[in-house]
Parts: structure tokens; C-alpha cells; sequence
């Protein structure tokens, strides 16, 4: 395969060509823990197709849905794994505040571990930061009525 997916270590992790235990797979999604864990439980869910960052979303029923799964995905895994934890926090880095350039859904259930690390997952306003997944999904909305789900 040519193009960013034979060199991007997210697209490696997403078809398991490395030894990153998987929390979670389908045919859109793979979910696994940060290597780097800001939290009592934080995992990252991506896309298995690369796309770069969140400005690469388009409003389509496509990358709607697709981060709207992504969102349900990580909810799923964090009440599962962290049942007694009352706050979470689900949302994406924008460029350039990412790390790395394959859109990932951080998830975190709190407190954070160590506290001043909540820093990195606050809105910094609307041009940079981090953004919530909800906040997200309602940018991308698509303008046409969703197809219904059969
Ligand atoms: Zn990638
Ligand atoms: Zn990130």
C-alpha cells in the first residue's frame, strides 16, 4: 500500500502489524489504551481507514456517523472499565495540537492522573485546543435529513 497508511504507526496499529493490544475492533474502528495515559482509564479510538485531523471531516452522513460510532465505541469501553467513575471526557486535539496526524477520539475517565494534565484536554475556543466529541458532531452534522436507519 502507498501513501500515508504504509508509514503512519496509527494505520499499523489499526491492521494489528504491531504488538498494541486491541480493545476493541470492527470493520470502522480499533480502540486501544494511550501509551501515554493522562487519566484513570484513557484509550484512543481511530478510524481503521487514515484520515488526517479533524479539519479532514467533512459534513457527509459518512464522517457523521463514523465519529458518532467512534463516540458510542469509546463510551461503551470507558463504562465497562471504569463503571465507578461519575466524569468523563471524550474529544479531539486540532491541528496543530495533535500528535499524531491520524484522527484519534481521546477518552478519559477522570480524575486525571496527574491533575495538571487536565490542561491538554480543556477547549482553548473555537480556532484551537481541544474540542469535544459532541461539539464535533454538531459541526459536522450533515445539512440533509440523515437517511433512516433500517
Ligand atoms: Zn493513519
Ligand atoms: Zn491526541
Amino acid at each position: 500500500m502507498t501513501g500515508p497508511s504504509s508509514t503512519c504507526i496509527f494505520c499499523q496499529i489499526a491492521t494489528s502489524s504491531t504488538s498494541t493490544q486491541l480493545l476493541h475492533t470492527d470493520e470502522k474502528v480499533v480502540a486501544f489504551q494511550d501509551i501515554n495515559p493522562s487519566a484513570f482509564r484513557h484509550y484512543l479510538v481511530i478510524p481503521v481507514k487514515h484520515i488526517a485531523t479533524v479539519r479532514d471531516l467533512q459534513k457527509t452522513p459518512e464522517d457523521y456517523s463514523l465519529v458518532n460510532h467512534m463516540l458510542k465505541v469509546g463510551q461503551m469501553l470507558l463504562h465497562r472499565d471504569a463503571p465507578q467513575c461519575l466524569q468523563f471526557r471524550f474529544g479531539f486535539h486540532q491541528p496543530p495540537f495533535n500528535s499524531v496526524n491520524h484522527l484519534h477520539l481521546h477518552c478519559l475517565a477522570l480524575p486525571f492522573i496527574p491533575r495538571w494534565k487536565h490542561v491538554k484536554y480543556m477547549p482553548l475556543g473555537p480556532l484551537g485546543g481541544f474540542i469535544e466529541a459532541e461539539k464535533l458532531l454538531e459541526r459536522i452534522r450533515p445539512s440533509s435529513p440523515m437517511p433512516s436507519k433500517v
